[in-house]
């Protein structure tokens, strides 16, 4: 008896979700572990965001809401885009979702068939590739490397163009590497796409904020005439510390946003109510202070990692994470066992050393480990000290 469809047949679990909640069991054991596993940041959420949500209960503001969420959310979304592309979207364009994912799982639902095709750069955040395939779809990996800064070129895109490209996915900056597309690269991503009218583009700016270097760019900015193909993903887990409040967004041309809200409105209705409320105040009281807070950290521990013999690490320019190379590692030996790949490297460092990185194979890319710089100055220092401890041990 099949007990599970195809469809759930062919999905992983996330390989990060899956490695926090074991390092939170190791945690829990009473072990002295440091974790930097997780996408998470490690500040609160605006004080003005929490207060809004408890006035929220208080209140009873805790009813339904339209699918697509609040109209006094969607009009405080729309003005920040405004402000930042320079677009006037209509409230009408903008659907608020749970967290950052649903806005992606929901655009994948609306706009591929089976047999399309999506192109997706790697190193990729972990959960395209799956939910790609639940919408029937295809992820066509474009394999980027520490040469470009894991970023992808225009004729790398236009050589995975096929006559099945549904969509290409921009995530800038970008979850693992950290990697932030200049205004001029992006110039020549949209050349490629200009001419090419039944090809979305799928723009994931969930870390916007976080920019170190330069400044954050949006592709609509550059290319308005495309913004009916140019669908804009974003949320406010990670710039407002909100992870668990569950509440993103996408901007898109009405009639994609119309299908969105009905697929919506049947597989799950709208965030929270009281997440909403709180994303609203939420806007107006984002603190520049973490930016910095979190430049110094990035510094810090590049400049330890690029100290220990064997590992290189290029300068992440945005979001909280560190993709070092590791692969010098491979094939060596621990207390006499062969390190035969990524994970087994990360498993070993997480029993030797107690410390929680995510093997790049979860993002497309064997020779890296990821690390979440969004924790204290004393954990990262503590974690350089005990990479280097571990590679010490290896011959
Ligand atoms: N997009 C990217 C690039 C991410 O890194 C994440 C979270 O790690 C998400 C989307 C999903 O965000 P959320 O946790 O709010 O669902």
């Amino acid at each position: 008896i099949k007990r599970l469809s195809n469809r759930a047949s062919i999905i992983s679990p996330s390989a990060t979700m899956s490695l926090n909640a074991k390092t939170k069991a190791l945690i829990k054991s009473g072990k002295n572990i440091i974790n930097m596993s997780v996408g998470e940041p490690d500040l609160r959420p605006p004080m003005s965001a929490s207060l809004a949500g408890i006035q929220a209960i208080v209140n009873g503001q805790t009813g339904y809401t339209p699918a697509s969420g609040l109209i006094e959310l969607r009009e405080a979304i729309a003005q920040y885009l405004v402000e930042k592309t320079g677009i006037s979207y209509e409230p009408t364009q903008i659907v608020a979702s749970a967290g950052g994912k649903q806005p992606l799982y929901n655009t994948f639902q609306v706009i591929c068939d089976e047999g399309d095709e999506v192109i997706l750069p790697s190193p990729y955040w972990v959960s395209y590739p799956e939910q790609i395939k639940l919408a029937g779809a295809t992820p066509v990996i474009v394999r980027c490397d520490e040469t470009t800064d894991f970023k992808m070129g225009p004729e790398q895109l236009a050589q995975h163009i096929s006559g099945r490209t549904k969509a290409v996915i921009i995530t800038s900056p970008n979850n693992p590497t950290g990697s932030v597309y200049s205004r001029e690269e992006l110039k020549e991503i949209g050349l490629v796409l200009k001419d090419r009218p039944g090809i979305y583009i799928i723009c994931d700016e969930i870390y916007d904020r976080f920019v170190y270097e330069g400044e954050h760019v949006s592709l609509v900015s550059l290319f308005p005439e495309l913004s009916d193909r140019i669908i804009l993903t974003n949320g406010f887990s990670k710039v407002f510390a909100m992870t668990g409040w569950r509440l993103g967004y996408t901007a898109s041309s009405l009639d994609i946003a119309e299908a969105i809200s009905s697929f919506q409105s049947h597989a799950t209705g709208s965030p929270s109510t009281i997440s909403q409320i709180a994303g609203i105040a939420a806007f107006d009281s984002f603190d520049e202070s973490m930016v910095a807070e979190y430049r110094n950290r990035r510094d810090l521990l590049l400049s330890g990692l690029n100290k220990i013999e064997g590992i290189e690490c290029s300068v992440p320019q945005g979001a909280f994470y560190a993709f070092p190379k590791v692969s010098n590692f491979i094939g060596s030996e621990f207390q006499g066992k062969q390190i035969s790949d990524i994970n087994q490297f990360c498993d070993l460092l997480l029993e030797d050393q107690l410390i929680s990185v995510v093997p790049g194979s979860a993002f497309g890319e064997p020779n890296n480990i990821r690390l979440n710089f969004a924790v204290s100055t004393e954990l990262i220092l503590e974690a350089i000290q005990r990479i280097r401890n571990f590679t010490e041990k290896l011959n």
